[in-house]
């Protein structure tokens, strides 16, 4: 099967481990059961978690809590949704993981550094950012971008939930949407498309970030679209579009 790309980046939501329960066995082990057969199979892989599954920043009110406290109890949680997938790879047997994070936590992970996560890509690797930028009022989206970015992804895989990409309207409240299979960076931003915030989207413009939207729900998705075989919407500056 031909690959597409040779270097991504995953960004996963934390509800892709689990959503009725924090981590759901099934989801946590098939999403790392895909990582594990695209490593072995020469592709170059880093994943960002998020942390929903867990908490979000904006749920920093119901503690009557700053919301800065808030979003660094996010940024923890994807420090545990990394170790978590860790967790999991290596008892698939696979055990070249690392989990890089922003906010170190000594014991347990390892502080990011853009030159050795190339290094540990090129040697099969397979590279889990967590702690997301390490700033408050940021998301993981962001930190995917800026990751991306620094490893020189080829490409950025933004996983979503039931969605097979990008619509002009939202398809779950409206009917008539329009798939959009390609888009420029600019008409991401300009039409507010709600695909990652507005940050994230400038960033990767700016740096001419290929970013491709799909489903991770079904079987073997996050491989098949790695292997172009899955109708996603690609995100580029490319004049074609
Ligand atoms: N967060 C943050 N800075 C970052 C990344 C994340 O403060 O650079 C916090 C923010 O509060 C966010 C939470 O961590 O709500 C969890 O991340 P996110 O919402 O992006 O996770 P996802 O929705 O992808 O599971």
């Amino acid at each position: 099967m031909s690959q597409k790309y040779k270097r991504v980046l995953l960004k996963i939501s934390g509800e892709a481990l689990g959503s009725t329960q924090i981590y759901d066995q099934s989801s946590i082990t098939n999403v790392a059961k895909q990582i594990i057969e695209l490593a072995q199979s020469n592709i170059q892989v880093a994943v960002v978690v998020g942390g929903g599954n867990i908490w979000r920043g904006n749920l920093s009110h119901t503690l009557k809590m700053d919301n800065i406290s808030g979003d660094y109890m996010g940024m923890m949680a994807t420090i545990m949704n990394a170790l978590a997938l860790e967790a999991i790879i290596k008892s698939l047997g696979f055990e070249k993981v690392v989990v890089y994070s922003s906010l170190e936590i000594k014991t347990v992970t390892t502080p990011y550094n853009y030159r050795n996560a190339r290094v540990l890509l090129e040697d099969g690797y397979i590279v889990l950012f967590s702690g997301g930028t390490g700033f408050s009022y940021f998301t993981t989206d962001t930190s995917a971008v800026i990751r991306a970015i620094e490893i020189k992804a080829d490409a950025l895989l933004m996983a979503k939930n039931g969605v097979k990409g990008v619509y002009d309207l939202d398809p779950k409240t409206n009917s008539n949407a329009k798939f959009l299979p390609k888009l420029t960076h600019k008409m991401l931003v300009e039409k507010k498309l709600r695909v990652m915030d507005l940050t994230a989207a400038t960033l990767a413009s700016d740096a001419n970030l290929d970013i491709v939207v799909f489903d991770m729900n079904g079987e073997n998705n996050i491989i098949k679209i790695v292997n172009d075989s899955l109708d996603a919407t690609i995100i580029s500056n490319s004049e074609d579009n």
